[in-house]
């Protein structure tokens, strides 16, 4: 527990706490609410008494629908299936379920913070590949972090908190490389229903030892109801079904239900991956001529460096002129970044943009 340090996001919260309607360009979930006929479902299910535990892999018309969608989407027939508490729960499962004292997690920076946390919560070791300054997975990089130690190597696309989503070419590169080392892969793809430009590309879908995460708290906005998959090797989601059991004992039951409606109303999300992606140029543009920048292509975020000063002195300052945003040793092995969650209003990310390039320009 003690290798688990939250005290960078404290600091921002304890500075945050008095501020008043701030802007704020820090919340990691959609802005949207969850879709009328999901909420409907819910409600339905509650009534219709699905109320009890239900079987710990989860409900079968889940398996079905998600089996279906796997399928239709990176045309896979995974061995293994587990509905989980988020993919938040299907992350302590798989780390607790593979990682062994002394393991190595290889883990491009910037990362979502959690693998971190688990990686060291369960006596492994994290390995950070450098990613910087534009995010891309690079061949040497990832080579250099791999040793006869590393059990597993972590991939997030779309990525929190850069929005970098990877290409095949630079996934095709990932798995040669895994494939080498025989290395199991756990590919995060939580934001798979937010990439923009070049489309979609899972690295379930290249190389097979793969052990996929996804889930309903982005795509449908159900950050509150705890629904998520992992899809992979049967042996490995059996242990991790075997943990499930003696810990979070199964998904909420009414989300597993009105998970079954979201699923069918997939396409309802096309219209936000537009909106998304106008907030995305909107942030881009509107930052672009004072900050070093990369252009997102996927997700909700925006990885800025800052123009001056470490991030906690950065953020502290925009916090100051009412401006929430995360500094990004957060989410990372370096302090020169923030992290921008652009779900949020035009309006909202308008008034941030005038603020960050008043902040950007007041010390140069
Ligand atoms: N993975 C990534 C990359 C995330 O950004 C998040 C949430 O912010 C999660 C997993 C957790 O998602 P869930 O709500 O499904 O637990």
């Amino acid at each position: 527990m003690k290798l688990i340090d939250s005290s960078g996001i404290r600091k921002v919260f304890d500075l945050a706490r008095n501020m008043k309607d701030p802007v704020n360009l820090s919340i990691g979930q959609p802005d949207f609410d969850v879709p009328e006929e999901v909420k409907k479902a819910a409600v339905e299910s509650i009534l219709a008494g699905h109320n009890r535990y239900t079987v710990t892999q989860g409900i079968p018309e889940l398996h079905k629908a998600l089996r279906e969608l796997l399928k239709a989407t990176r045309g896979i027939e995974p061995e293994g299936m587990l509905i989980t508490s988020g993919v938040s729960g299907g992350l302590v499962l798989a780390f607790l379920a593979l990682v062994e004292q002394g393991d190595e997690v290889v883990i491009p920076d910037p990362y979502f913070v959690m693998y971190k946390h688990l990686a060291n919560l369960t006596g492994g070791t994290p390995k950070f590949v450098d990613t910087y300054p534009d995010f891309r997975l690079r061949r040497e990089a990832l080579e250099a972090a791999i040793t006869p130690r590393t059990k597993l190597l972590v991939l997030n696309s779309p990525c929190n908190p850069t929005g970098v989503t990877y290409s095949r070419a630079e996934l095709e590169m990932a798995a040669d490389v895994a494939r080498e080392h025989d290395l199991l892969v756990l590919s995060d793809e939580i934001y798979d229903c937010f990439a923009y430009d070049g489309g979609y590309t899972s690295m379930a879908s290249i190389y097979p030892k793969t052990l996929l995460m996804g889930g309903f708290s982005k795509s449908h906005a159900m950050t509150g109801w705890r629904l998520g998959y992992a899809a992979g090797p049967g042996a490995l989601i059996a242990e991790m079904t075997k943990l499930q059991q003696f810990s979070f004992v199964c998904a909420p039951s009414i989300a597993q239900y009105a998970g079954l409606t979201a699923l069918e109303n997939i396409d309802g999300i096309n219209e936000y991956r537009e909106q998304y992606a106008a907030k995305r140029d909107l942030i881009y543009n509107g930052l672009k001529d004072n900050f070093e920048i990369q252009k997102p292509d996927g997700a909700f975020y925006i990885f800025p460096k800052t123009p001056w000063g470490t991030d906690h002195e950065f953020v502290a300052e925009a916090i100051k002129r009412n401006l929430l945003i995360i500094p990004g040793s957060v989410f990372s092995e370096r302090n020169s970044n923030f992290r921008i969650s652009y779900a949020a209003s035009d309006d909202t990310l308008k008034r941030g943009i005038d603020l960050l390039n008043q902040l950007a320009v007041s010390r140069s």
